[in-house]
């Protein structure tokens, strides 16, 4: 049996909780393993994610922590990088596409609801699905660029969109650049995350990606990894049930986690404890 959460954030970027504090919150709620990944730099935001002397310092902090709780839980050292920011590395990243640069502007599509609305209707003049096709169309591209071990929260963009407010994830106009760009990163080899993060913050009542989407993952033969984007203790694991249960209703047998020592395996759904 694994219990296991491999997307988390600390205090080295955006969390609430030192490294320490999670690994012990995490060790107190039975957790086998655990993966920290930092925000990498991203473009036009200067203080935010880490530097690469924070990174260093980070990683230090991490490879000491994983010696003092060795036999009681394996601790990964990971980072989230953003499609567009700087290559960074540590033992794992996860590649998230979290904002679209158009006409020389850059709109980040999960900071608030106004941010993105009003970037939508300035740029891509209202049209949703315009914006769509071009947040895929680089999500395409984060393999490529970053080099990620998998692919975070891959349909972000529907953050604020709870009850299709202001598109439909159904339309064709939706599906047809979000499947394109699944199926390429998904020739690539790389696991898509079920993220729990935005259940967790209030903004959605089921995790990222849609349940199509991911019905049609499993229909190509993807893989997937259940994980939380956790930015506090009480949320390690938050929602793995759901996400367990959303897994199975897609037709998945199996979850992609981490390996001591470095690459994944599977193990069944029954073997995943929540
Ligand atoms: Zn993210
Ligand atoms: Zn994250």
């Amino acid at each position: 049996m694994i219990k296991a959460d491999f997307h988390t954030h600390t205090t080295y970027c955006d969390g609430k909780h030192s490294p320490r504090e999670m690994v012990e919150a995490a060790c107190q709620r039975g957790f086998t393993d655990l993966g920290i990944s930092g925000h990498g730099l991203s473009v036009g935001e200067p203080g935010f994610g880490m530097s690469q002397a924070d990174l260093d310092q980070y990683k230090q902090e991490l490879y000491t922590l994983r010696q003092e709780y060795a036999g009681r839980i394996h601790l990964y050292i990971g980072i989230e990088v953003d499609c567009l920011g700087p290559v960074q590395e540590a033992e794992y990243a996860i590649g998230s596409t979290h904002c679209v640069e158009k006409d020389g502007e850059l709109i980040i599509v999960d900071d608030t609801e106004e941010q993105l609305r009003d970037g939508v209707e300035r740029l891509w003049k209202g049209n949703w699905y315009d914006f769509a096709r071009d947040y895929f169309q680089l999500e395409a591209t984060v393999y490529e660029r970053t080099g990620c071990d998998w692919v975070g929260h891959f349909d972000l963009l529907t953050k604020f969109n709870e009850g299709n407010r202001y598109f439909d994830e159904e339309r064709d106009e939706y599906l047809e650049p979000a499947l394109a760009a699944m199926k390429h990163l998904n020739e690539a080899g790389l696991p898509f995350e079920i993220n729990t993060g935005a259940i967790s913050r209030g903004y959605r009542t089921s995790p990222y990606p849609s349940k199509r989407l991911l019905k049609e993952l499993c229909a190509m033969g993807g893989r997937i990894m259940i994980n939380s984007d956790s930015h506090s203790r009480e949320n390690i694991g938050f929602g793995f049930s759901q996400a367990l249960k959303l897994a199975s209703d897609c037709g998945f047998t199996r979850i992609t986690v981490l390996k001591p020592g470095g690459g994944f395996r599977e193990v069944g759904l029954e073997e995943f404890r929540v």
